[in-house]
């Protein structure tokens, strides 16, 4: 018989796909999944064992069919693993843009929940009329940001489209060249604010900008100046741009708007925290900004969301625009930031939200818990568990520059490889990100719960030869 009839053979023992769906495992998915969409990944599994077929192979129907279901299990397996599923963030990394940046606090979760049936999302209970929506949540945030008016969108980006927009489309908008910067995920300022219809007008250098730079390029066309933190990264050594103060007395002798973006949204001063270069809204706007924009869900510790804090004319023209219906976030976002934001006003962010308490956190209390853990692991020989002191980052487009003393879990195997541990414990239910250094596993539980820490021990304790 030549190869070619060989796998011809083989390839009749190949169950069909409404056999497939009629092993135990079919009918199971069937009742999970659907009809549909069940025999789309038998026909996948079946194409995957067809080209499995190795020459001279000689294989049962029954063994064939076995083959195919396990194949379809696994493809399902697959499956579930790309839908959002809960991770544990043994990273370190507090604000982890892939892993869905500010986890909430348990009061913005009990929030989301609230929200999600009816709720009185633009309904005033005391007149039983039409209310102002997400009218509480621009309260506090005017309280906080000591703005005469805010508005949210869905996120900064959208903030910084909407501002541009709205006062500068048309016209020029002035920034220094050190800030036209990308923000990770392909978001490059310059390409977001073009989109606006407005020109922005570059000044200066990459890491000097002085005052007499924007006022020289100030004319006809002018509607404002534009400051973008650099959030993600720094500049450092020689650099100079001028204060907040300097340039909204320049706008406003020129009769210009002047506009923060100021990224990452601290509320508070974190200076405590380690975090002293943070630019915090309400600076911004006492020192003279116009208007400022920040994200919701970096360092204020909340839903994906952008604040926009200024001028109560401004903000009025906003919550005005055509634009802003399709800029506005749905009820579940709202419903999150009220709770997030309803700590900082009761001044309780530190203990109560999640991002924070994280990064205040401390090596000796993270080396605590991580001294215990590491009690409650079965001893192997072959497995190596220890602690090291060691970093963990901010992250997220947040305080680039800025780390935190930790105390690190390293875990390393006689026999194998660190790549293919991490990737056990990716695998693990539930999936626990680690990372890797120096041929090595490295866990900080400076963002793991407690109540995460047992399928920690669980992991480890399920690594073997
Ligand atoms: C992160 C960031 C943005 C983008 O914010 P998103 O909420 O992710 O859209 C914009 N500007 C600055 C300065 C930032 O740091």
């Amino acid at each position: 018989m030549s190869t070619r009839e060989a796998i011809n053979k083989a390839a009749r023992s190949l169950p069909s796909v409404d056999e497939l769906l009629r092993s135990a495992s079919g009918i199971e998915m069937i009742d999970e999944i659907g009809q549909t969409h069940s025999a789309t990944l038998a026909r996948a599994a079946i194409d995957a064992m067809r080209t499995a077929i190795i020459e001279h192979e000689t294989i049962s129907k029954e063994e064939m069919l076995a083959r195919c279901e396990a194949r379809l299990l696994d493809l399902r397996t697959l499956e579930k693993m790309r839908s959002i599923k809960k991770v544990i963030n043994a990273t370190g990394v507090v604000v982890h843009t892939n892993l869905g940046r500010a986890p909430l606090s348990d009061d913005a979760r009990h929030a989301l929940m609230d929200a999600a049936g009816y709720c009185s999302l633009e309904y005033d209970l005391e007149t039983g009329k039409r209310g102002r929506r997400g009218g509480h949540i621009e309260d506090m945030l005017i309280e906080l940001t000591g703005a005469e008016d805010a508005i949210v969108v869905n996120n900064c980006a959208a903030a910084a489209f909407f501002i541009l927009t709205a006062f500068a489309a048309g016209g020029e908008a002035v920034i220094s060249r050190g800030e036209l910067v990308e923000i990770g995920g392909d978001f490059r300022v310059p390409d977001v604010l073009a989109m606006s219809g407005s020109t922005l007008r570059e000044v200066g250098t990459t890491n000097r900008t002085k005052l007499a730079d924007y006022e020289k390029a100030i004319g006809e066309t002018t509607r404002m100046l534009l400051r973008v933190h650099p959030s993600n990264y720094r500049i450092v050594g020689f650099t100079s741009t001028p204060s907040t103060q300097e340039l909204s007395s320049l706008a406003h002798k020129h009769d210009l708007i002047f506009y923060e973006d100021i990224g990452s949204g601290a509320m508070i001063d974190l200076s405590s925290l380690g975090l002293t270069d943070e630019p915090l809204a309400k600076d911004s706007i006492s020192q003279g900004a116009d208007i400022v924009s920040f994200s919701g869900d970096k360092l204020l510790g909340g839903p994906q969301s952008g604040i926009i804090a200024g001028r109560k004319d401004l903000v009025d023209r906003l919550r005005k625009h055509p634009l802003y219906r399709a800029l506005r976030p749905d009820k579940l976002t709202l419903a999150v930031l009220g709770a997030t934001l309803r700590s900082y006003v009761r001044e309780k962010a530190v203990e109560e939200i999640p991002v924070l308490r994280q990064i205040a956190a401390t090596a000796d209390e993270i080396g605590a818990r991580a001294a215990k853990l590491i009690t409650q692991l079965r001893a192997k020989p072959e497995l190596k568990v220890e602690t090291v002191t060691g970093e963990s980052v901010i992250g997220g487009g947040a305080a680039p520059d800025v780390r935190r003393a930790t105390k690190l879990i390293v875990i390393s195997h006689q026999t194998r490889t660190a790549e293919s541990i991490e990737r056990q414990f990716r695998m693990f239910d539930p999936p626990i990100i680690a990372r890797i250094e120096d041929g090595r596993v490295l866990i900080d539980l400076r963002c793991v719960g407690e109540k995460d820490e047992k399928s920690i021990v669980d992991a480890i304790d399920s690594v073997s030869a």
